[in-house]
């Protein structure tokens, strides 16, 4: 690779660290206690464009591909901070940009570029459907220049902190399907405005995401906040599923380096019985042994990272990248509780609120029981599950 390339991702992860240093662990500890949004922190990471990163310059943002996106967020979480703020912006920007119309684009980018509008809720899962996304139940019915979207939605996050919501809903019944992946299609919803019913209750769950149940009743969207064709909008999703499985990896490789290094210093430092811990190979070997597969892991980003942005395939290396980095980071997770002992425990060393935020990374945005299935069926030929 290029030594310019290198070097300008380098300091891209500088900067993104030096942004970081306004945002101690207090400050996470502190919005985590009070499950505030951590709004400071998004402002800063907007009005420094990292947020626009993956805009093309043409429309305002930094027009920065999917392996610099990665690193933004990975030092995120890595300086010890929660991605899951803000990241739904990145993942969900690439069916906006491949399937939106020129018109879309010039209506939203420039203003989401510069901080003025929001793209924060991602909303596909319901509770009658789980993983099994073609079988979502929110209708969104046509009636002439609009439609109207009636249905529920859970565990969509940040729709309080959003002003725009990207839906999918389903247009045609499933029973009229012969292809069950057609059918649904994919919307903007501007929420500053918004005719009929929107309803979003918070969930209570064990990490600050904000995290929300959406009721639709009667909500009216515009035929022109439609992406792409109406019943393709599945695979729109699909095509954006590399990316976002790219950009959590990312995350967790964040959090497993941030895991390592508290592990260490604090094995370094804890004298029990006349030495420091990490002298003794119980707590030594199992933080070496999470390093080695976080690093690895690491190496399947930038596999999957630089084959996305030739344009390869990389499907096979996108799911993997998420299957190691996720499992990397929660190993480390643990090792590090072990290490800490009963201190882990204690909210003042911080320990235990990214233990709860890694944990996440296991099962959303997507469970690794489905990233499996992805490997054993559509990369090793195996019979299918479903
Ligand atoms: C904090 C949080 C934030 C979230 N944010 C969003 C958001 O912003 N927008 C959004 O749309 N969704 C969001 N989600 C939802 C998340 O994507 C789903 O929870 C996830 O996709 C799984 O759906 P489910 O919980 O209904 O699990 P289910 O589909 O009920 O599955 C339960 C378990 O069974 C496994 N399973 C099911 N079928 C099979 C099979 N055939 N083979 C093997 N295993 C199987 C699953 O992998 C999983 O482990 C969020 C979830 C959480 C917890």
């Amino acid at each position: 690779m290029e030594s310019s390339v290198q070097e300008a991702r380098q300091s891209i992860r500088e900067e993104v660290r030096r942004l970081c240093q306004d945002f101690p662990d207090k400050y996470w500890q502190d919005v985590d206690k009070h499950e505030k949004y951590p709004k400071e922190f998004v402002d800063a990471l907007t009005s420094s464009g990292y947020l626009a990163a993956l805009i093309p310059e043409e429309y305002g943002g930094a027009g920065l591909g999917i392996t610099e996106a990665s690193i933004i967020l990975e030092e995120i979480n890595h300086c010890g901070g929660n991605s899951g703020a803000c990241h739904a912006q990145m993942y969900t920007m690439g069916t906006l940009l491949r399937h939106g119309s020129d018109e879309q684009k010039r209506r939203y980018l420039p203003a989401i570029a510069r901080g003025e509008l929001r793209l924060q809720a991602f909303a596909v899962t319901e509770p009658n459907a789980g993983s099994e996304t073609t079988r979502i139940e929110t209708r969104a019915v046509r009636k002439g220049d609009r439609y109207v979207v009636n249905g529920q939605k859970i565990f969509i996050s940040r729709a309080k902190h959003s002003d725009l919501m990207l839906l999918l809903a389903r247009t045609t019944p499933y029973e009229e399907l012969q292809d069950k992946t057609q059918g649904l299609s994919v919307f903007v919803l501007d929420m500053r405005d918004v005719k009929g019913n929107l309803d979003i209750q918070p969930l209570d769950i064990m990490v600050n995401h904000h995290t929300t149940t959406v009721f639709f009743e009667d909500v009216e969207i515009p035929v022109d906040n439609r992406i792409g064709e109406e019943g393709k909008g599945f695979r729109y999703i699909i095509d954006g599923w590399n990316a976002e499985r790219i950009l959590v990896a990312s995350e967790s490789i964040g959090d497993g380096h941030w895991f390592i290094e508290r592990a260490s210093r604090y094995a370094s430092n804890r004298v029990v019985f006349g030495r420091p811990i990490g002298a003794n190979q119980g707590i030594q070997f199992p933080i070496a042994k999470a390093y080695a597969h976080v690093e690895a892991a690491d190496l399947m980003r930038f596999a999957a990272a630089s084959k996305f942005e030739r344009g390869e395939k990389c499907g096979a290396e996108a799911n993997m990248a998420k299957l190691l980095a996720s499992e990397a980071a929660w190993e480390a997770a643990d090792v590090c509780m072990s290490t800490y002992g009963g201190y882990g425990f204690a909210r003042d060393y911080d320990i235990e609120r990214k233990f709860r935020e890694t944990r996440l990374l296991v099962a959303a945005p997507v469970s690794n029981n489905m990233v499996l299935a992805f490997l054993g069926q559509n990369v090793l030929g195996m019979p299918k599950s479903y």
